[in-house]
């Protein structure tokens, strides 16, 4: 901390921490925080538009402080995905995922309780927890980032967690988590298990919301930010069951989504498909990766994201900054618990992943 925040009567344990920080660097390729590259398009910006502007015309008035149209229509497109009936009292939604598990720490986490995470991962969870006053307690996933059944079962029977975060696919090892944990670490506890699924659009694997019905204190997160190339939206959203739904309504803010919020996030969810027909494309870049990568003789981390960790490297630092100097931005995550000598990297449109790959050649 810098002395004047120091001599702040700041809580004592938000001294010393540092907060999110990605390098926002517009004139670089930016394949750092795992956006989707592709743009929206221009029919599609004049639909968000013309909504936009309707919303715009009841400006004085709160909005739906409940955003029921919203929460239909993102529980008819769970619905869609996962082929599991949900009903608008099972899906919450609010400016980001990162709000929406926000508020679970709030009414879940807090003064006294744990919040549990299998590290390397979103490095989020514990910022979150920290900024609720909840305790954070890490257990190290194996050395292939992988994660068993009886390991999470283990730790959770071991620090009794309020909370209990599990990523799939994981940021930032690209690495998926089977059903068969999730339902084990939910039998296990009496917490709540978090299933964070931000880049479940990228995956092949099935989604844990197909075990809502079996799991009362299950919840799954996800968000707009990521396939539907919504990130500047701020637009994310969790299905559980209507008592944990019920509990989220305690903590929020009111009226937390605005209005033009709702109506762009309604938008793009009537043009999902358009909006989703670039997950091919993105795979493809990223299967590219995973195929190129190891011609220069490094590494990459099997992945079901659209992002990839490569490596490892002896010096990360000197040659993230390499690959910025070339004009490519990437991730350096190698000061993270178990992720020594590795970056990064997101796919972009193939234009930039072959920027990416050329200047990779040429650094390494
Ligand atoms: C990007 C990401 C999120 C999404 O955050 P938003 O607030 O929805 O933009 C959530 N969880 C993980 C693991 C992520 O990588």
């Amino acid at each position: 901390m810098n002395a004047a925040l120091e001599a702040l009567p700041v809580r004592d344990d938000l001294r010393g921490k540092q907060p999110y920080g990605a390098p926002q660097l517009p004139d670089a390729i930016q394949l750092n925080v795992n956006e989707n590259p592709h743009a929206p398009s221009a029919s599609f910006v004049a639909d968000l538009a013309a909504a936009v502007g309707q919303a715009a015309t009841t400006l004085n008035r709160y909005p739906d402080r409940e955003a029921v149209a919203l929460r239909t229509d993102l529980a008819g497109y769970l619905s869609g995905r996962t082929g599991v009936a949900l009903g608008v009292e099972q899906v919450w939604a609010a400016n980001g995922s990162n709000e929406v598990l926000q508020q679970v720490c709030q009414a879940f986490g807090g003064p006294g309780r744990l919040a549990l995470g299998f590290e390397p991962s979103y490095s989020m969870h514990p910022l979150l927890a920290a900024g609720t006053s909840t305790g954070w307690v890490a257990e190290r996933r194996a050395a292939d980032f992988t994660l068993t059944a009886d390991q999470a079962v283990a730790a959770v029977t071991r620090h009794r967690p309020a909370i209990t975060f599990l990523t799939t696919p994981n940021n930032p090892t690209g690495t998926v988590i089977g059903l068969d944990v999730v339902q084990a670490v939910h039998d296990a506890t009496d917490g709540v298990v978090l299933v964070d699924e931000a880049y479940a659009e990228f995956a092949s694997t099935p989604s844990a919301v197909t075990l809502l019905d079996r799991c009362p204190r299950l919840i799954v997160s996800r968000t707009m930010s990521k396939a539907f190339a919504m990130a500047g939206a701020r637009v994310g959203y969790l299905a559980a069951s209507p008592a944990v739904v019920d509990a989220l309504r305690l903590v929020r803010l009111p009226y937390h989504l605005s209005a033009l919020t709702q109506a762009a996030a309604r938008v793009a969810l009537a043009h999902a498909d358009e909006l989703l027909g670039t997950v091919e494309q993105v795979k493809a870049q990223r299967d590219r990766m995973v195929r190129e990568i190891p011609a220069s003789g490094l590494r990459v981390v099997p992945t079901e994201s659209n992002f990839l960790l490569f490596g490892p490297f002896d010096a990360p630092a000197q040659v993230w900054q390499a690959l910025l100097d070339h004009g490519v931005l990437v991730r350096d995550v190698s000061g993270g618990p178990g992720l020594a000598g590795w970056l990064r990297v997101n796919a972009g449109t193939e234009a930039e992943t072959t920027a990416f790959l050329d200047a990779l050649k040429d650094v390494t």
